[in-house]
């Protein structure tokens, strides 16, 4: 056990540092196979997916593209739902192998919204990859084409992913008790 307190709330270690980082490399293993000699553009959605993207990244030998874009605000414990804009996406995406780098799908409403603005770009191929699924709480269904963990509906903090805020720099991820 291995108990932490964010804000007012208290969580316990869900996946250990060494567990995400496994499962990271085995997505990237799956991910260098299907793109081989292709070059996809992956797309990491801010602020919660910058370790994930930074870690699967670096396990990468494929030649690949990198940009980070900011899609919605996230507030407290409950998503928000409402994906103003996305800020950052310069590239055009027209004939493009690309993927989406998330963090986490709960409700799966932030790409549902997200992707027709995607699509409308005409890539070549658009997929998803996301560390962590909650399967339990699906109410938009996605194609989610990476899966690193299918999780109970629970809320989690640590390895990019806040709770107001704080959280994002812890090496493991910890589930609300
Ligand atoms: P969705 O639109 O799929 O319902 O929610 C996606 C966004 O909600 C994620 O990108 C993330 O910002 C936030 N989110 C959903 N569940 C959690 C959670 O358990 N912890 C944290 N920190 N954020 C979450």
């Amino acid at each position: 056990m291995a108990i932490i307190k964010v804000h007012d709330k208290s969580f316990d270690i869900y996946l250990s540092e060494e567990t995400i980082l496994q499962r990271v490399k085995e997505l990237a293993a799956v991910i260098n196979k299907d793109y081989t000699g292709k070059r996809p553009l992956f797309i990491a959605i801010l602020n919660g997916s910058f370790m994930f993207a930074t870690d699967l990244f670096k396990q990468l030998t494929i030649e690949a593209e990198l940009c980070f874009i900011k899609l919605a605000s996230y507030k407290g414990m409950k998503s928000s739902g409402n994906v103003v804009t996305s800020i950052g996406l310069e590239d055009d995406l027209f004939g493009r192998d690309v993927i989406i780098v998330e963090d986490i799908v709960d409700t799966g409403k932030t790409l549902h919204n997200f992707l027709p603005k995607l699509v409308h770009q005409q890539p070549k191929s658009l997929k998803i990859a996301a560390l962590l699924h909650k399967s339990e709480a699906t109410e938009y269904p996605l194609e989610i084409n990476y899966i690193g963990f299918d999780i109970p509906n629970k809320f989690v903090v640590g390895y990019g992913l806040d709770y107001d805020g704080l959280g994002r720099n812890l090496k493991e991820i910890y589930q609300v008790i």
